[in-house]
């Protein structure tokens, strides 16, 4: 059956205007219905129903019998859908309507009459799933889309070609911006330039009663009916009107073909709703209009069509019949901006409007977050816009609810003075938050033709940066029980060094795992699938698994080993949530480490924290200070100096570091799944701490174990490959069948971390009492190990050598799956020969001793005011940043001072030389 155009409608809107049944007459002639009267007057005269129901029934059935009748299958046409769309049509000034799955759903249909090469232009402020959609269609359809300025009719001028564009698309008032474009106008331009041009409107915002484009030349509307036409938030629906039969018939036999036509249950729940639309958004609309005035008198900035400070309110009264029930105000503040949505009860937090309870939201956070923030800056969104869709509620109600919210946020303060307002403003716009501003200023910026983008300056450094790995000295395998465990730095570290690159690709080398080496356009990278963390936003608790997912299935290349596949995933994760403000800097990163990889000692989370520490720098979200003129004789403590004392210890800022942890846990949730943040943590902070799970009556907690002092440690790699998961398992068994003797091993462990804890964090404590103290304490906690049954040969061999005459030292088992290597503890006594010694007699053995001092610095970069920029060292140009001021070059000596690029050296230095190559680049400095 053909699809459900009704073919008694004409393309003559009057023949919905339902004229008063009276007869015509001198006295009283006869004249159409009014807007509620048609929206409760639901009645199809073809359509009769046989036994007279008042509400259209719901014909719940897919198919109908016999051959050749009206109806035979629900996909192509449906006695309930008819009545509806028959209704939409009467109300819209339509001949034809279609009643679909979806707002989404509807344009779906109406972009399908493109084909490849044809042109859209499109407003630059559309609803976010429209952008999405017409994203799709770029990157997918060979269609090109203009998003132009729709509120100036003349931007659009230089785009209409005749024969090229296609269809125009219009959206007025805006959401959430409620800019107008005047649809009249733009009509009437694109149909003297470019006939053949279909001009489509989304009407969601006004809803056929406030707005009916079809009248103002426009040749397809849609609407999303989830939102006022239903008007109850209780169904998802889409319609289209029009009034030419043969984009009609088109769009027909798309719905029939792909099936997306309302269902029938939807259809009646519809068209209930829409009996009701005229008297709900008169309601809405006038409460809107005295919650605007509110706002506006506060002193806030507010977007309303109806207020007299809007631009186009004169277009908009010309074009429509009422202002509409949405509107948005800014702050200041996005953090104020938050705390009053979170503020208010009877407005509730949710996307979506149209419904008949009032709504509150901030789009840059919910609707609008599938556009990525620069996007959002460059159109002037604000990151602290509220949008408000005002319901059916009491208006006073209202009213009070946002009031108290204002007051409770502290947006609004009681006016001291005799005012005739009871409150006033609290704060002024300039005294938003440094993100607000920071994003008000890009908008600014391109608002200004200058673009965004010259906003960041090209970063053309190297950026050397270091991490430590860690290891676990006490408590292994008892902190799964509840136990506290300590970790401690090792100066076994990953570096990373990044280098500039400007061909628009971002590429990684992972010396370590693999030599794995890749490239990547940084444009083809699934940046759609991307939700990004605004700068000085947190990463939320739950990793994005559709970033993920997109990653791994459509950015690494097929054959990528395991190891490499997650690194990569990583370190494209952090970039692409980071990108920022338009700039998606192309550099190379490259990683190795002289700690063993996969041996238990933290090289994952060193690897972490190094690419996130060159991800930060790269995308400009964490910056090294520059250095303020060294302290002049005579003149000490001169304002702005900063002690680089300990080595460059304590010479980056705590909120770096931690800044740094939060994005090197994410890089390990990747890595791990579900890690604990020890590592990490240790990998930022260097130091010791100890650490305590969640549970077992207790809360999670990581201490830092202040005073630590440094101490030498063998770390010896058994490469004894180790389970974790059997062996954690294999003592919770134990556990289950010898509770009593499992638990008091746990409780001396815990006396063991405890007490070691003390002895670290003892400042009387000598040097040689805390050594002996740790050496009695290495040797009881592995032997708890032991009768847990978490030991192997291997690590006994390993430890009776360590212990054997002349070394007599003490070990016990640490690393991979909770003991695929040894830590021994070296005393300050033990020789340097007895120490060879013993590491040549464990390698020729063939285990893999690595000697290291325990509790050392946590992250370091490497000052960059001692390296001069990539283009510089070609160039010879100046340094920028200069060498701490003050330090006066003349030329030969800066073109003498150049050092060399540090990626062929870096990549090529031995293992055991890497550590030292690096601590001769310069100064580093460390957390
Ligand atoms: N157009 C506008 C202006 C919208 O606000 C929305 C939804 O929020 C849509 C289209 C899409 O409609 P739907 O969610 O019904 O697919």
């Amino acid at each position: 059956m053909a699809p459900s155009i009704d073919p008694k409608f004409k393309a003559d809107s009057a023949l919905h205007d339902l004229p008063t049944p009276e007869p015509e007459s001198p006295y009283r002639p006869r004249q159409p219905y009014r807007f509620s009267t048609l929206c409760a007057t639901v009645e199809n005269p073809s359509q009769k129903d046989q036994y007279g129901s008042s509400s259209v029934p719901i014909y719940q059935t897919a198919t109908f019998k016999g051959i050749g009748a009206e109806y035979d299958y629900s996909r192509s046409g449906n006695p309930t859908r008819s009545h509806l769309e028959h209704h939409i049509a009467k109300i819209s000034s339509a001949a034809h309507a279609f009643a679909v799955s979806s707002g989404m759903a509807a344009l779906d249909i109406i972009l399908r009459q493109l084909k490849p090469g044809d042109e859209v232009i499109a407003g630059d402020d559309l609803y976010g799933g429209t952008n999405r959609l017409l994203g799709y269609l770029k990157a997918h359809g060979g269609v090109t889309v203009h998003h132009v300025d729709t509120t100036k009719p003349s931007s659009l001028l230089e785009y209409i070609k005749a024969g090229k564009t296609a269809m125009v698309l219009l959206e007025s008032p805006t959401n959430p911006l409620l800019k107008i474009c005047d649809l009249a106008t733009i009509s009437a331009n694109v149909k003297e330039r470019a006939p053949d041009a279909v001009i489509v409107v989304d009407n969601t915002m006004m809803s056929p009663y406030l707005q009916r484009p079809l009248e103002h030349g426009a040749d397809i509307v849609y609407d999303s009916a989830t939102k006022y036409l239903s008007g109850h938030h209780d169904l998802m629906a889409g319609v289209i009107t029009c009034n030419r039969e043969d984009l009609a018939k088109q769009m027909g036999f798309i719905i029939n073909s792909a099936g997306n036509a309302l269902t029938p249950f939807d259809c009646f729940l519809l068209l209930r709703g829409i009996k009701t639309l005229a008297i709900r958004m008169d309601r809405q609309q006038s409460t809107a209009m005295q919650v605007a005035n509110m706002l506006d008198r506060l002193g806030f900035k507010v977007h309303y069509p109806g207020l007299a400070s809007h631009p186009d309110r004169e277009v908009h009264e010309r074009i429509a019949d009422g202002y509409g029930a949405v509107l948005s105000f800014t702050t200041g503040d996005k953090a104020l901006s938050e705390r009053i949505v979170g503020a208010t009860r009877l407005w509730g937090i949710s996307v979506s409007f149209g419904c008949v309870n009032s709504l509150i939201s901030m789009p840059c956070v919910m609707s609008h977050a599938s556009i990525d923030p620069a996007t959002r800056a460059a159109r002037g969104l604000p990151e602290d816009l509220i949008r408000l869709c005002v319901g059916i509620e009491d208006p006073a109600d209202l009213l009070d609810d946002l009031e108290r919210a204002l007051l409770e946020a502290g947006a609004i303060t009681l006016s001291a003075g005799a005012d005739e307002h009871r409150y006033v403003r609290a704060s002024h716009p300039s005294e938003g938050s440094a993100i607000s501003r920071a994003v008000e200023k890009l908008a600014f910026n391109d608002a200004a033709g200058l673009g965004y983008m010259k906003e960041r300056h090209q970063e053309d450094r190297e950026w050397f940066v270091s991490a430590p790995g860690k290891v676990i000295l006490f408590g292994e395998h008892a902190v799964v029980h509840g136990v506290t465990a300590i970790a401690a730095s090792v100066d076994l570290r990953c570096y990373g060094l990044t280098t500039p690159r400007h061909d628009g690709k971002v590429s990684v080398h992972f010396i370590d795992i693999d030599n794995f080496k890749h490239a990547w356009e940084v444009d083809d990278l699934p940046w759609e699938a991307v939700t990004p963390v605004g700068v000085g936003g947190e990463h939320p608790e739950s990793l994005d698994l559709k970033l993920v997912e997109a990653i791994t299935s459509r950015a690494l290349p097929s054959s990528i080993p395991p190891k490499a596949k997650q690194a990569s995933t990583a370190f494209l994760y952090m970039y692409m949530v980071q990108a920022h403000g338009g700039v998606r800097p192309s550099f190379n990163f490259s990683a190795r480490a002289t700690l063993p990889i996969g041996a238990g000692l933290g090289s994952s989370a060193s690897f972490s924290v190094c690419a996130a520490t060159a991800l930060l720098l790269l995308h400009q979200r964490i910056s090294i200070p520059p250095l303020p003129p060294p302290t002049r004789e005579g003149r000490p403590g001169e304002p702005g100096h900063i002690h680089v004392s300990h080595q460059g210890r304590r010479a980056i800022e705590p909120k770096i570091a931690e800044e740094v942890n939060r994005w090197a846990f994410v890089a390990e949730k990747i890595l791990h799944g579900n890690p604990s943040g020890v590592d990490n943590s240790v990998a930022v902070f260097g130091g010791a701490l100890a650490y305590t799970r969640a549970g077992f009556g207790k809360k999670s907690g990581m201490d830092p174990i202040q005073g630590f002092k440094s101490l030498r440690f063998l770390l010896t790699d058994s490469k004894v490959p180790r389970d974790t998961k059997s062996l954690v398992a294999g003592v919770a068994v134990k556990k289950a069948q010898e509770p009593e003797l499992v638990n008091g091993i746990m409780d001396l462990i815990q006396s063991i971390s405890d007490e070691a804890r003390r002895a670290l964090a003892d400042p009387e404590m000598s040097r040689e009492s805390l050594i002996s103290a740790l050496s009695a304490l290495i040797d009881e906690n592995h032997q708890h190990l032991v009768s847990l049954g978490v030991s192997h040969p291997t690590l006994e061999a390993i430890r009776a050598k360590t212990a054997s005459n002349p070394y007599n030292l003490s070990t016990k088992l640490t690393g991979a799956g909770g003991g695929g290597c040894a830590v021994t503890l070296v005393p300050d006594h033990f020789t340097d020969s007895d120490l060879n010694d013993l590491i040549a007699a464990l390698s020729s053995d063939n285990y893999d001793p690595y000697f290291t001092l325990v509790g050392g610095s946590g992250l370091g970069i490497l000052s960059p005011y001692n390296q001069p920029q990539a283009s510089a060292r070609k160039q010879l140009a100046p340094i920028t940043p200069p060498e701490t001021p003050g330090e006066q070059t003349n030329g030969t000596e800066e073109e003498d001072a150049l050092p060399e690029s540090l990626g062929a050296a870096f990549e090529t230095s031995s293992t055991t030389e890497l550590g030292e190559w690096a601590d001769a680049r310069g100064r580093w400095l460390f957390v």
